[in-house]
């Protein structure tokens, strides 16, 4: 008798750019209540899910191993614990890519909150997950989430999800911050900043050679609904009018140029193409690629 499976082989997968190879690690998925977005009506929202075939606010939760140069990075870490049980698979999966997590030299974040920085430490035991990686990211992010007088202002949820955990993932790393306003920061990978969502939100642009992969970090929470009507924003966004504007400059980038581009929200693994659909926009997913 054929036994069916019970849950999925650890989600991998391998992408060339150049002579740089990225590699989509699941963290898994959060599903969450529509209530969050903004610029949008409730109706209008459960709609374009519903067309999209898209049963709730399913929220795709990726990292990427960049290989460059003889060299071995990681963007993002995933959720950790904090989360839900359905995310919080990276270093998982990481080592279920064949890789050990004490051979990865640097750890990029696009922005300090949980489903991206909460990965880092092991808070039953206070040690990295990462024990000998740099930990790199742009110096608003530190900047923002560790300012008492911010985090007074935030409401429970935020006090203890983006402050709080921000500041006990990151801490174990201290002693190697590498923190960047822009421009090159791993062998072929440049940080772009493109703030609005949090302070210091980086998209993390791939190049070698003639080709390109556009990492856009959160430029998308809820992909089908924000391509459609980029004006829409996320409670969580720190400001929604620049996190807009952010969004905006970044899909006309995508379009104009072509660009291969995947995200920390794209469902998996998000290598996609960004076109130009009535007043709003349209993800057509990569081709499958077989070789490396
Ligand atoms: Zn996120």
């Amino acid at each position: 008798m054929a036994n069916a499976p019970q849950q999925q082989i650890p989600s991998v997968f391998h992408r060339r750019v150049g002579d740089i190879v990225v590699t989509a690690i699941s963290d898994g998925f959060l599903d969450g209540s529509i209530d969050v977005l903004r610029n949008i009506s409730q109706e209008e929202a459960r709609q374009i899910l519903t067309d999209n075939f898209r049963p709730a606010r399913r929220t795709a939760v990726n990292a990427f191993l960049v290989y460059s140069a003889g060299r071995l990075a990681l963007i993002e870490t995933g959720s950790g614990n904090y989360l839900l049980p359905t995310a919080g698979k990276v270093l998982a999966n990481v080592k279920a890519a064949g890789v050990d997590p004490a051979d990865i030299e640097a750890v990029l974040l696009t922005h300090m909150h949980p489903d991206h920085s909460a990965g880092l430490t092991d808070m039953a035991t206070g040690k990295r997950n990462y024990p000998n990686a740099e930990l790199v990211m742009h110096e608003n992010e530190p900047k923002h989430w560790f300012d008492d007088a911010k985090m007074a202002r935030g409401t429970d949820r935020e006090k203890k999800l983006y402050f709080q955990a921000g500041r006990e993932q990151v801490t174990p790393y201290k002693d190697r911050w590498r923190l960047f306003k822009e421009g090159e920061v791993f062998p072929g990978v440049t940080a772009i900043p493109r703030t609005g969502h949090t302070p210091g939100h980086t998209t993390f642009m791939v190049s070698s050679g003639n080709e390109q992969l556009l990492i856009w970090g959160d430029t998308v929470h809820v992909p089908e609904v924000q391509t459609a009507r980029p004006e829409v924003c996320m409670e969580f966004d720190t400001d929604q009018q620049a996190a807009e504007a952010t969004r905006r400059r970044v899909f006309d980038m995508a379009a104009s140029d072509r660009l291969l581009v995947t995200g920390m929200h794209l469902h998996f693994p998000g290598f996609s193409h960004l076109v130009r659909d009535g007043s709003g926009y349209r993800l057509i997913p990569a081709a499958w690629e077989h070789a490396l």
